[in-house]
């Protein structure tokens, strides 16, 4: 299916591996041009030129922390562009008592400041031109929160809170904003949170998993793939009319009539 955007140019954030990454592949096998960033060069390096070799479209690889004022305009320096997926690695799991006003502030900044100031950035360009598409990835913590990631539920909401409203001021323009939130899937970061069962209950990765799997309908965990079919959908032609949703990819896990 072409989904229209061909020759369109795309900030991917947080894209080296995982459901970033997953999102770049997909909208290049769409024809859209690419800056792609992360934090460690190499990796970031290697998946530019893989995509590059294989889809045949531009891109630029550009390393640098997104949470950072600094980060970002060095990402930004690359713009303007048509597509904006906003993305950063999660906060660490823990306990309720224990975060610290500064543990907040970190998880605000990374999940809930950084997109908004990168909305901030790109939204005025795309109303210009008169189409846009921005998609953030947030988390299945918005709808039914996970107790160990309560930084993650905290910042994520703030930020849903945020798009719900500004969405609906610029669909007017052909700006469309989204959230995708995932639910588990298969990246190094719901490897990570597998290893801290494992070490919290003293059982094997494979039984880790196993029972993590077994809490989710579709008896699996999610792909990166499947995460970035459904972010270039949301970055298509065919979806100006969906505007400030809360799309959950999760296997069906969240138990919940709507
Ligand atoms: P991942 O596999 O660990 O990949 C994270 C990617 O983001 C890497 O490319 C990493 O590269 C980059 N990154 C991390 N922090 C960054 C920063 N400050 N600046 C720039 N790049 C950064 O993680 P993932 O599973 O794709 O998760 C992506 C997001 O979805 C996270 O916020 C996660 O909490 C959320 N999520 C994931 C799941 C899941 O099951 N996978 C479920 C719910 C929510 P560098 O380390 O080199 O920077």
């Amino acid at each position: 299916m072409d989904l229209g955007i061909r020759g369109k140019r795309a900030l991917v954030c947080a894209s080296s591996k995982g459901l970033g990454r997953g999102c770049g592949e997909a909208l290049a096998g769409a024809g859209v041009d690419l800056v792609l960033n992360a934090r460690g060069a190499e990796t970031l390096e290697a998946a530019a030129a893989d995509i590059r070799a294989r889809h045949g479209v531009q891109v630029t690889a550009v390393a640098a922390d997104i949470t950072t004022e600094a980060g970002r305009a060095l990402v930004l320096a690359h713009g303007p562009f048509d597509i904006l997926v906003t993305n950063a690695g999660g906060p660490p799991p823990g306990l309720w008592s224990d975060w610290s006003r500064e543990d907040f502030i970190k998880a605000l900044d990374a999940n809930m400041l950084t997109p908004i100031a990168l909305m901030q950035a790109c939204l005025p360009g795309m109303m210009a031109k008169g189409w846009g598409r921005v998609v953030n990835i947030t988390s299945v913590s918005v709808k039914s929160p996970i107790a160990a990631l309560g930084l993650s539920n905290a910042a994520r909401t703030g930020l849903t809170g945020f798009v719900a409203g500004t969405a609906r001021q610029v669909a007017g323009k052909g700006v469309t904003i989204n959230n995708l939130l995932p639910g588990i899937h298969a990246t190094d970061r719901a490897i990570a949170l597998d290893g801290a069962v494992v070490k919290a209950r003293g059982i094997s990765m494979e039984d880790a998993i196993a029972a993590r799997a077994a809490t989710i309908p579709a008896g699996r965990y999610g792909t990166a793939e499947e995460f970035g079919a459904a972010c270039a959908f949301l970055c298509s032609q065919f979806a100006g009319f969906i505007v400030g949703q809360n799309v959950l990819l999760d296997g069906g896990a969240t138990n919940s009539t709507m």
